[in-house]
């Protein structure tokens, strides 16, 4: 086991937390720009709070709000200009995982004369690795993504139909503020794909690693099993706190890198497959997740059920026959698509709509994006494009 673990993010978490806004911000810049989405952070009154505790750190606030879910390049561009126009030393994200997002690649394209679109991966050789961006501070509404402590960003080209990611040590925030508080008013559908986000984080790099991993594996474990316990609660009851919390703390640590060290992971298939589904149909992210995770998760056991029968037996207490009892794997997963429809996700593509005549598009779209040197979707197994049509029609 090798690996190399740095995240260079100030995680600041607790109820009431977002009172310190102004004064964590201010040391950082004293022109910032604040990122917000649709109008929940005004409805909810998160924004007003924020901007008084600004304000009386004396830190002066630009707006960038109309983020979309699933942002958009577009939406970056105007962040950027709004940011340069009035010489921002700050970037502020107030929202989900979009907000968070369109945030940090405003932050880079604030300092990048080309088009921000040149940052966005999209198959070898990327135009534009981003080296500098505005210091930010992320402060997730939504326990979900994750990316409030990583330093990855998801955004959609809508001219172009293409939905990918950016990664670089530069668009790490330097501050998370989580405040489980703002998370209270999130609806019950967007908290279930939350949850159903976090735990698709954790078993990308869970089932994709390359074995013998069993400290990385008891943390996500831990994790799944702890998003699986409050989960439903929060589903129920919006204004749990302890919920709320512990979702928060499972979302940020899902994809913060440090389930990931070590565990060898091959890659990322689900979210790569969903991207592509997503640029195309404009989806929920998780909703996309929930659908192509299951359908995925029962291909791979099939070519290796050893891992999956751990899940089985340590998520849902199953009691397996041996290393290799894929009734016993393919059981557990039965039980994971369970969850998920308990919970309020959709589990098969005809539950929002999609039918099969993109299919083909969404399996070349993909290995376009991503693939290894032998033009396969980087994977355990590696997926050929037979491959993720195969999954993508077990999941219609
Ligand atoms: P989101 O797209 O940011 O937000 C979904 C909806 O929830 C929006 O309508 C938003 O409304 C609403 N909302 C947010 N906070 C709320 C609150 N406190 N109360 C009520 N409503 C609230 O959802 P997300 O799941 O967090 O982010 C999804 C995006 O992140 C996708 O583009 C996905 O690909 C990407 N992603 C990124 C990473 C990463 O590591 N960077 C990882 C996974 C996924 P408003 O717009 O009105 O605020
Ligand atoms: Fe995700």
């Amino acid at each position: 086991m090798q690996f190399d673990f740095h995240n260079p993010t100030r995680l600041v978490f607790g109820a009431g937390t977002l009172s310190r806004l102004g004064e964590l911000a201010r040391p950082l810049g004293q022109r910032a720009l604040v990122v917000t989405g649709g109008g929940s952070v005004k409805r909810a009154g998160t924004f007003e709070r924020a901007l008084s505790s600004l304000a009386e750190a004396g830190v002066t606030v630009f707006e960038c709000d109309g983020i979309e879910p699933n942002p958009r390049i577009s939406s970056v561009k105007r962040g950027a200009s709004t940011a340069r126009d009035n010489h921002c030393d700050l970037v502020v994200a107030l929202g989900g995982g979009s907000v968070m997002d369109a945030a940090k690649v405003i932050a880079a394209a604030a300092l990048y004369d080309g088009d921000p679109w040149d940052m966005i991966f999209h198959g070898q050789p990327q135009p534009h690795i981003p080296t500098q961006a505005l210091p930010l501070i992320t402060v997730p509404t939504l326990a979900a993504t994750g990316s409030e402590m990583n330093g990855t960003a998801v955004i959609s080209n809508a001219e172009r139909k293409e939905k990918s990611f950016v990664m670089a040590p530069c668009l790490y925030p330097r501050i998370a503020l989580l405040d489980p508080e703002l998370t209270l008013s999130v609806p019950p559908d967007q908290t279930a794909y939350g949850v159903c986000d976090l735990i698709t984080h954790i078993t990308e790099s869970y089932f994709n690693g390359s074995g013998d991993t069993p400290i990385q594996d008891r943390f996500a474990e831990g994790v799944i099993i702890t998003a699986m316990e409050y989960g439903p609660k929060a589903v129920a009851d919006g204004r749990d706190l302890n919920a709320r919390t512990q979702l928060q703390w499972a979302a940020t640590v899902a994809l913060n890198g440090w389930i990931s060290s070590g565990s060898g992971s091959a890659g990322y298939p689900v979210h790569m497959i969903e991207h592509t589904v997503s640029a195309l149909h404009d989806i929920t992210h998780a909703a996309g997740l929930a659908i192509i995770n299951p359908a995925w998760m029962r291909f791979a056991a099939n070519a290796n059920p050893a891992k999956f029968v751990q899940f089985a037996e340590r998520i849902f207490g199953l009691t397996a026959s041996g290393p290799d009892d894929l009734a016993c794997a393919l059981a557990g997963i039965d039980r994971f698509e369970t969850f998920l429809k308990f919970i309020g996700c959709p589990t098969r593509f005809s539950d929002l709509g999609i039918d099969d005549r993109l299919i083909e598009t969404y399996a070349k779209e993909t290995l376009r994006i991503v693939h290894d040197d032998q033009g396969r979707l980087p994977a355990r197994p590696a997926m050929s494009e037979a491959d993720i049509v195969s999954v993508l029609r077990a999941a219609l």
